[in-house]
């Protein structure tokens, strides 16, 4: 066999084997008595003692949220719950539509895999995930909020804390950045007051008003910078223009500057100027890491992006294996999407896990920070239990 047919056959057969499960399964389940609705409501398929659920949070942001992408008050994460042997795990996802997801289609979606979830064996997650992803394309988030519950009921059945699972010292977490969302310099000046506690800033950029946003901050605070553009800048000449003015103002590196389909562009960008320049937009999945490596020095992983913790590890070591910093990020979520990011990150250069401190109503607690330093809990899983109420 010529080295084609053997690539095409080494492709062919999982999928071949998939196909073949998936029409068994279909056959099981057409035989399977009838269970009631499935819409997102929890109800069990099959009698497996399991379930699993997804609903819409509301958060409530402390400042409205503005970058080069929208403003906004509110954000719409996804709540995934999943029961089995009387243990609840729980985990959050943040679609968003620069990714073309809604939490609202994120909920509709679950339906579709439930009877999967239900029935899979929960101490083969990776096994399930992997189904999970056949069959169903896109809903990063959903498949982010899945995996993160999979994950903390092993945690919290086996009564151990993730980060120790994984063999990792939640010491070694790196400080987090705080973010100051794009606003007038005035509100800019306050914003980088309330962030007093904390030793480096991340300012979002991208628009004209970069420099009048730069020169508010620094009025403020001469605390080190980090700076994202998200794809705000559109040609590389311009990006040129703002980073080199950017490295005169203490700014450590920058995320994001041109648009992520200009790959050829920020290769050019990359070879212009001093300041490391990270992937967010640009980077997604595993896949991209290699592609990146040409045109970038670090990425900005998200498990939200991704799909979840077991493929953000993945992209850990494949991001360092390509000689590139890595960086966790976040979307605007609650501390049950920070702390599945938090347990991953003694293994990387920086964090930004702010984002359930950019709101006002965190329904969990468990997570906790102090001059930008994460605490995790020594409780099992991830750690997070929801907010008594009254606290
Ligand atoms: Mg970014």
């Amino acid at each position: 066999m010529n080295r084609r047919g053997f690539m095409r056959t080494a492709a062919a057969a999982p999928l071949l084997g998939a196909m073949l499960d998936d029409a068994r399964r279909n056959r099981a389940e057409a035989a399977a008595p009838a269970a009631g609705t499935d819409g997102s409501g929890g109800t069990k398929v099959r009698d497996t003692g399991a379930s699993i659920t997804a609903e819409v949070m509301r958060l409530q942001l402390r400042h409205t949220w503005t970058t080069v992408m929208s403003s906004s008050t509110t954000r719409d994460t996804l709540l995934v719950r999943y029961t089995r042997d009387g243990i609840t795990g729980i985990g959050e996802g943040a679609p968003i539509k620069r990714y073309n997801e809604t939490a609202q289609e994120a909920v509709a979606a679950l339906a579709t895999v439930r009877p999967l979830l239900i029935d899979g064996d929960p101490w083969q997650h990776r096994e399930l995930a992997a189904e999970l992803w056949r069959r169903l394309p896109g809903q990063w988030a959903l498949k982010a909020a899945i995996d993160a519950a999979l994950t903390d009921w092993v945690g919290k059945r086996l009564g151990v804390p993730l980060y120790r699972y994984l063999g990792l010292d939640p010491r070694k977490i790196p400080v987090t950045t705080f973010s100051i969302g794009i606003d007038t310099p005035e509100v800019t000046r306050q914003k980088v007051r309330e962030a007093a506690d904390f030793p480096v800033l991340k300012v979002k950029v991208g628009l004209t008003s970069d420099e009048a946003t730069i020169a508010a901050v620094r009025s403020v605070t001469n605390k080190p910078l980090r700076v994202d553009a998200n794809e705000g800048w559109q040609t590389k000449e311009e990006a040129l223009r703002k980073i080199k003015w950017l490295q005169t103002q203490g700014v450590e590196f920058i995320e994001q500057p041109l648009p992520a389909a200009l790959h050829e562009e920020q290769r050019w960008l990359r070879e212009q100027v001093e300041m490391p320049i990270f992937a967010d937009e640009a980077c997604l999945h595993l896949q991209d890491i290699p592609r990146l490596a040409q045109a970038y020095d670090g990425v900005n992983i998200k498990l939200d992006k991704c799909g979840g913790l077991w493929e953000g590890l993945r992209m850990i070591h494949t991001a360092r294996a390509h000689g590139m910093k890595v960086m966790l990020g976040c979307m605007i979520s609650s501390s049950l999407a920070m702390a599945a990011a938090a347990h991953l990150a003694p293994l990387v250069d920086y964090i930004d896990l702010d984002g359930f401190l950019l709101i006002a109503n965190d329904p969990f607690v468990g997570l906790g920070v102090e001059h930008g330093k994460l605490r995790l809990s020594a409780e099992p899983g991830l750690g997070i239990k929801p907010r008594p109420s009254g606290a």
